[in-house]
């Protein structure tokens, strides 16, 4: 993409309204655009975060064997009354009358009409386990919509429901979720730990809490510092085996991590002193299980081995979508501004021209453009006639993880600048080379699976 021919509306002023460096630099970087309160547009750069975060979350839920479908934003009232939530939910419920007079509302979450699919078209045992999700916006009237993304009224929400016949199934299928959101979060470089959390107004026995440590977060947390010494990494973990994933959920609950709503001070006091720590998080995914909680009440029955009708088992499991482009910013990003993990780069690599019209130069531009471009990797290429210094501080606020940097004078020697964002650090390679670079470092982060 040429910087020229793009949509980036960068601001050099710090926006007043933003009180947290994700706001600041989300609007900054001219990725969102406030159309009302805790309601976003996604402006270009934005949306290609969104995006591949989307990709990820769809990714790692299709590796673990759950279904993707899509489910509307508008639901009817009725089928709320049914589980007797529409009156329960409060005043973060955006109601709605159509022109026939019927009761609608926008969707804060799906349990309801997942269910109500669920009773239409399953009946036995047989078609037992089930997962299916979605990533659907969300509305919730928040009272204090706040940070821009992370606290808003609108939301892009990864929802997953799982249907079993048994108490025992429907924990694998928790476990499973629990091993795919550590995939998830660690492909978009970031580490999210899960804490006992309290099950709220959904209701249920298990329920676990995934927080990206921050000092803005919303969540006071304790836990012990040895979790954050834990990865998933790239282990064998078999999504089919009960007891692999019960061994990473073993792992990663056995320390001490849960939020104030869990908290318990006398447990917490057993942990060595020198590794307690008390902080701040952003929740940015949560998994329940609870049990027949929707079936009973809305008839979602199967039969089963002995032919006996039983409510199903169900439990449910939401990403924050886009709550994670902000939590992201938080946990990844300077004074300059962002610098994006390659999983979730709006683009891989900056590609600046120091010169434009200098026809060495351009051609050296040209050139390397092509070769990224061909291995699906498209440069986002500042072709413009800013000065240089103006050049980089766009770079540095956008966050691009690397920096190509061609200008007449290395091309005279056959060579440009490679530069890390992260570090800072340059290095100076001929053009294959620096293309040859951008390649291997990118090759862990290719898509895989397609919803
Ligand atoms: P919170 O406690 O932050 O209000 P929640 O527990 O009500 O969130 P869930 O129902 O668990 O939210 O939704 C799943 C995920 O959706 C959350 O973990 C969070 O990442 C995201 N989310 C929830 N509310 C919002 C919101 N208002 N804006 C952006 N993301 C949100
Ligand atoms: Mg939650």
């Amino acid at each position: 993409m040429r910087l020229s021919r793009y949509f980036l509306p960068v601001l050099k002023e710090t926006p007043s309204e933003a009180q947290i460096a994700s706001h600041r630099l989300m609007l900054r970087a001219g990725m969102i655009k406030q159309a009302s309160a805790g309601i976003y547009s996604w402006l270009p750069l934005g949306f290609r975060v969104l995006r591949n975060i989307e990709r990820i979350v769809h990714e790692e839920q299709v590796r673990a064997g759950h279904i993707p479908m899509l489910m509307p934003t508008l639901q009817a009232a009725d089928l709320w009354r049914e589980s007797g939530r529409y009156d329960d939910y409060g005043e973060e419920m955006l109601r709605i009358r159509d022109r026939h007079g019927r009761d609608m509302l926008y969707g804060p979450t799906n349990e309801e009409l997942i269910t109500d699919i669920f009773r239409a078209h399953v009946a036995s045992y047989r078609d037992l386990p089930l997962t299916l999700y979605h990533i659907q916006w969300k509305f919730r009237d928040e009272i204090r919509p706040r940070f821009g993304v992370m606290r808003g009224r609108e939301f892009y929400m990864k929802d997953g429901y799982t249907f079993d016949l048994s108490r025992e199934d429907a924990i694998h299928a928790y476990n499973r979720h629990f091993v795919s959101y550590l995939r998830t979060y660690e492909r978009m470089g970031l580490q999210a730990i899960p804490m006992r959390a309290d099950s709220g107004p959904i209701g249920g026995d298990d329920t676990h809490e995934f927080l990206v440590l921050a000092d803005t977060g919303e969540s006071e947390v304790f836990y012990d510092s040895a979790v954050t010494d834990i990865r998933m990494g790239e282990r064998s973990t078999d999504y089919d085996s009960p007891a692999d994933c019960k061994a990473v959920v073993d792992e990663f609950t056995a320390l001490y991590a849960r939020t104030d709503e869990t908290h318990d001070a006398a447990v917490f006091a057993k942990v060595p002193e020198a590794r307690r720590r008390k902080g701040r998080g952003i929740e940015v995914g949560q998994i329940f299980y609870f049990g027949t909680k929707y079936s009973e009440p809305m008839g979602a029955v199967v039969t089963d081995h002995d032919g006996n009708r039983v409510p199903v088992h169900m439990g449910s499991h939401g990403i924050g979508v886009s709550r994670l482009v902000g939590a992201i910013i938080e946990a990844s990003h300077d004074e300059a501004g962002i610098i994006w993990p390659e999983g979730v780069t709006p683009f891989p690599v900056g590609l600046v021209n120091l010169r434009p019209g200098d026809g060495a130069t351009d051609a050296a531009c040209g050139h390397i453009y092509e070769a990224l471009a061909a291995e699906g990797l498209e440069p986002l290429y500042d072709d413009t006639e800013e000065r240089a210094g103006a050049k980089f501080a766009t770079q540095d606020l956008i966050g691009l993880p690397w920096r190509i940097t061609v200008g007449p004078r290395g091309i005279a020697q056959g060579k440009v600048e490679l530069t890390s964002r992260r570090t800072g650090e340059s290095e100076e390679m001929s053009t294959e080379a620096a293309v040859a670079r951008i390649v291997e470092i990118y090759a862990p982060h290719r898509p895989r699976h397609a919803p």
